[in-house]
């Protein structure tokens, strides 16, 4: 992964799992052949273009976070299937899509970690990951204001600058405030 030899993804995210992640409902049963995975998730980042993908998925449905467990999924394997992208308004040098597993079977050593300790592997990660989602979203929306500050400015319209309209002037307060914008137009 680190030569970028295989690409991966990481599926946790669920049509009903997101920010409550125990409440995750792909299974990993545990039989003599390896591991049978059924269940879908959403929202994937790569889940087009992965070869190998962490999934996530209850070893032990009636323990809650303490029955996640995580899974290496070579993305070729019979049963493993993806859905379609998603459209997204940013961030298009990945796709995001949905994927599908039906009795896909993986091996006993797919096994990432210990069984049921994939709840814990997550949550020491994750923190640090949404603190990053975090500055890029407020750095995204700063730059989205700094760039129509400098449009209302310069564009006129009906004899007078865009930045001259009252309602303009509303909105751009509004924005300024919410993200505590200092710059006087
Ligand atoms: C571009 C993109 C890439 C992504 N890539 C991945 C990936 O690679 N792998 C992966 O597994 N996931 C991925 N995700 C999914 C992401 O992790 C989830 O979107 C995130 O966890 C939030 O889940 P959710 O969207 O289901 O919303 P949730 O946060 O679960 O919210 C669902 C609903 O409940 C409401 N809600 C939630 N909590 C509260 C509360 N405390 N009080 C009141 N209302 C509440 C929300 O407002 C919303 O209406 C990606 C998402 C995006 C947008």
């Amino acid at each position: 992964m680190i030569s970028g030899d295989v690409l991966s993804a990481i599926a946790m995210t669920e049509p009903g799992a997101g920010s409550d992640l125990a409440a995750m409902r792909t299974t990993a049963q545990r039989t003599d052949k390896g591991y049978v995975i059924n269940g879908a998730k959403v929202f994937i980042t790569n889940g087009l273009q992965a070869e190998l993908v962490i999934v996530c998925a209850k070893t032990d449905p009636g323990a809650g976070a303490k029955g996640v467990s995580l899974f290496l999924v070579d993305a070729s394997l019979p049963g493993f299937s993806r859905g379609k992208g998603i459209r997204k308004i940013g961030q298009h040098a990945s796709d995001t899509a949905e994927l599908f597993f039906s009795d896909l079977v993986v091996p006993h050593d797919a096994l990432l970690g210990e069984e049921g300790r994939g709840f814990a592997y997550l949550m020491q990660e994750l923190p640090r990951e949404r603190l990053g989602v975090g500055a890029q979203a407020v750095g995204a929306t700063e730059g989205v204001l700094a760039i129509t500050l400098d449009y209302v400015q310069q564009r006129k319209a009906f004899g007078q600058r865009v930045a001259d309209f009252q309602n303009t002037r509303f909105k751009l307060a509004e924005a300024g405030r919410a993200w505590r914008w200092q710059k006087p137009i």
